[in-house]
């Protein structure tokens, strides 16, 4: 991902609006860009500290804890939809394969006088 995507998706972010196929990418440019962290950092300060967005959850942790907590939490949630991912794919090829043998088994079943 690019500064500039990773830079329009921060306010979704903030909203909680970031979409799902976007969640893995922005998270590790986040992480991984110096730039697009202190803006992101800077828009949080901004819309959480001003606005009160989020302000349900308002409590003794201070901003910059509270952002990187959020990051955690959403990197353990890219994390486990991966781990869903390689689950569900491997489940799929495990009963094609089971298709298969069955198949082949009833061909034998046909086949053989
Ligand atoms: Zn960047």
């Amino acid at each position: 991902m690019e500064c500039r995507e990773a830079q329009k998706l921060i306010r979704d972010y903030m909203y909680g609006q970031l979409p799902a196929d976007k969640k893995e990418d922005f998270v590790s440019h986040i992480r991984s860009c110096r730039d697009c962290y202190e803006e992101l950092d800077i828009y949080y300060m901004v819309e959480v500290g001003l606005n009160g967005l989020r302000d349900d959850r308002l409590n003794n942790m201070d901003l910059k804890n509270r952002l990187e907590q959020e990051l955690e939490d959403l990197e353990t949630e890219v994390q486990q939809q991966r781990t869903n991912t390689f689950f569900r794919y491997s489940l799929l090829t495990l009963s094609y394969l089971a298709a298969g043998v069955i198949f082949l088994l009833q061909l034998r079943i046909w086949l053989l006088p």
